[in-house]
């Protein structure tokens, strides 16, 4: 029978964030879907992981030329879906993943082989220990807006040269960005259902956690991670958590105040200030204080705002509505609290409904939401201190720990402070860039995370150690087996003194009562 009922489709709408254009609608992979993509991986990833090493990075070697071929169009479709410059697009996005795909193809081999773990008690040495290095199987990874090219297909090209199948979940603002490294990893000769994207929204997310994936990494806010957190413990998923950030800048009385304050106006500006690394808090030495702000503001004031894809624009629009929203409101909570607002400080309507002036804030306190929560928009609150132990406390005065940066002209002053500041990483004398070095681990401490991507310990969060362990003597029964006695007992007390006795006399006498543990009669 006919009827007029029509069951909506739940779809995600990808828009440019500059002009309001519709870009394409595509509908949500439900918990059907989802649940067939990871059966699908599951079943691709066995010959995955067999088929030897080198062709694996010769996927990623091929993936490299093609994406270093395409990188104009790929910067485009980022640039449409996040309203970032084009020139960020491929500067923080595509060279960062051109990049990582080097250190891979360079590492893999010597990161991924079997290692051998030699056994320093002597009990031990007639075993040989080697350490395996296996993948884990199918990767869920669920990711943000904000970097929708570099953040997953970094973790992606981890997770594949490891020997694991991806389903990949991106943010419903860019899952077009998604679909465009899918192509390029199809056509770089990827077999198929090695690497799927599930598109949609939260909903597909929690589909994709409580699906048969065997590890988790999740990259986006610290709410929706605390959430994810709790569903994948009820599982014991393994799941590393890449979460937000409010990364202060410290700028010591030595610092030069011309490079700091450019460092200070890029860090907090660039990608429209939606970066998890950018400069959401600046402290500066008061001696500093008000250069450092003159020249903050000259900089902020000559920077071109407008659309990504114009080749002058410095800013571009922030994503959407709801972000923009939150900015406003940091900024309106400190001037009512009596910050003083030195450039910026509203909304740039002319250019379009998502563009927010990049903003210089003075005279910012910790009682204020700027300082405390995450803002992530083009915002700049600046902070005076008078010691460096001062600075030291207000940068931890934090929930978050993400990275941090000092700035000095004395490098052994920067790397002592840096010991004292709780991030994941503290850059001295630069901001923002080590997510661009691909030996340098990604990930924060505190509420900013757990588990590290990229370099060395990215790869290892995208296997499982095992440990392999062979008697070299098959032969022969193990002297702590069974056949206790109290000579036995007697024999091992001396043996545990032989070894661990500080004094030579007391371990010669444990010796000799040791002798003859050997020859004793075993179960
Ligand atoms: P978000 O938490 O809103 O969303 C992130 C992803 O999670 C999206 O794909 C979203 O669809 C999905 N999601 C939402 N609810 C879910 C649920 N219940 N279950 C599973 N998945 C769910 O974050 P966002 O707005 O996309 O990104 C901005 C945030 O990400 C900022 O806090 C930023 O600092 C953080 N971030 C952190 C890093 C880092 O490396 N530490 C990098 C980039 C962004």
């Amino acid at each position: 029978m006919a009827t007029d009922l029509q069951i909506a489709v739940p779809k995600v709408s990808s828009v440019n964030p500059a002009t309001g254009e519709l870009l394409r609608e595509l509908v949500c992979a439900g918990e059907l879907e989802v649940s067939a993509a990871v059966a699908r991986a599951h079943a691709a990833q066995r010959a995955w992981s067999e088929i030897a090493l080198q062709k694996r990075v010769a996927v990623l070697h091929d993936f490299q030329s093609m994406l270093q071929q395409k990188k104009s169009q790929i910067c485009e479709a980022i640039t449409s879906e996040t309203g970032k410059p084009v020139t960020e697009a491929l500067t923080t996005e595509v060279l960062v993943v051109l990049d990582s795909a080097r250190f891979l193809i360079e590492n893999a081999y010597r990161l991924l082989r079997d290692e051998s773990v030699p056994h320093g008690n002597i009990v031990t040495k007639l075993k040989s220990g080697r350490l395996l290095h296996e993948p884990y199987g199918v990767v869920g990874i669920i990711s943000p807006w904000n970097y929708p090219f570099a953040i997953p297909a970094t973790e992606t090209l981890a997770a594949l040269v490891a020997g694991n199948a991806v389903v990949l979940k991106p943010s419903e603002f860019t899952s077009l960005t998604a679909l465009e490294l899918e192509s390029l990893l199809r056509n770089a000769g990827l077999p198929e259902d090695v690497f799927q994207v599930v598109v949609g929204g939260g909903a597909t997310g929690a589909a994709l956690v409580h699906s048969q994936i065997d590890k988790l990494v999740f990259t986006g806010s610290v709410a929706t991670g605390k959430r994810i957190a709790g569903a994948a413990a009820e599982r014991l998923l393994p799941a590393v958590l890449e979460l937000g950030g409010k990364d202060p800048m410290l700028v010591l009385d030595d610092a030069d105040v011309d490079v700091a304050s450019s460092a200070a106006v890029w860090g907090a500006f660039m990608n429209a200030g939606q970066t998890c690394l950018s400069v959401e808090r600046c402290y500066v030495h008061r001696s500093l204080y008000n250069s450092f702000l003159k020249a903050c503001v000259e900089k902020t004031r000559a920077l071109h705002v407008g659309s990504g894809l114009d080749p002058v624009t410095d800013v571009g629009p922030m994503i959407h509505e709801r972000q923009l929203r939150i900015v406003e409101s940091h900024v309106e909570d400190a001037s009512a609290r009596g910050a003083r607002v030195l450039a910026g400080g509203s909304r740039l309507q002319q250019l379009g409904a998502n563009f927010y002036a990049p903003t210089v804030l003075a005279d910012v306190t910790h009682e204020m939401r700027i300082m405390r929560e995450e803002t992530f928009g083009p915002v700049l609150p600046v902070m005076a201190f008078d010691t460096d132990e001062q600075a030291v406390n207000l940068a931890n005065d934090s929930e978050y720990g993400l990275a941090a940066s000092i700035w000095t002209r004395n490098q052994q002053r920067g790397e002592r402070l840096a010991r004292y500041v709780q991030a994941g990483a503290i850059m001295v004398n630069d901001v923002v860039s080590c997510y661009g070095i691909s030996e340098a681990p990604h990930g924060g401490v505190k509420s900013s995370g757990l588990g590290r991507a990229h370099g060395r310990f990215g790869l290892e969060e995208m296997v499982r150690l095992k440990y392999v362990d062979t008697d070299r003597m098959p032969g022969m029964k193990k002297v702590w087996w069974y056949g206790y006695g109290a000579s036995f007992a007697r024999q091992m007390e001396g043996f545990v003194d032989f070894q661990f006795a500080r004094s030579l006399a007391e371990r010669l006498r444990g010796a000799l009562r040791a002798a003859g543990v050997v020859l004793r009669k075993r179960l």
